[in-house]
């Protein structure tokens, strides 16, 4: 699959999605599909309004191990069902490398972009 079907993969993922931001994020290696998974509601919103939602990239961390090369893909879907930039937060951009990514490739309004996590 190339990078566009595998972030259409992550779209699907997305519109899973029961968070106000709906966010999918997809764990692949080549083309073969290693794991997905939509953001995830946390716990009631008002008892932790900032940590209210698992975002995609760390639902799928827990949920899948990465093997040497894995790469992810991550998509937005916005109110009106367009694609819509996934860039990883700074906070998802650190649990990625710790956890063994160093490419994700993430949806924007205008298309796609690639972000490298490879240690300086
Ligand atoms: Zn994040």
């Amino acid at each position: 699959m190339t990078r566009r079907s595998l972030l259409v993969v992550a779209l699907k993922q997305a519109a899973r999605s029961e968070c106000r931001f709906r966010v999918g994020a997809v764990l692949a290696k080549g083309s073969r599909v290693l794991g997905q998974t939509p953001n995830r509601r946390r716990n009631a919103p008002w008892i932790d309004f900032r940590h209210a939602t698992f975002h995609a990239e760390e639902a799928l961390i827990r949920r899948f191990s990465a093997p040497h090369g894995a790469v992810l893909y991550v998509a937005r879907l916005d109110r009106r069902d367009c694609p819509a930039l996934a860039r990883p937060c700074s906070r998802c951009q650190d649990a990625l490398r710790a956890y063994g990514i160093s490419v994700v490739h993430y949806t924007t309004a205008a298309g796609a972009e690639t972000l490298s996590l490879a240690c300086e």
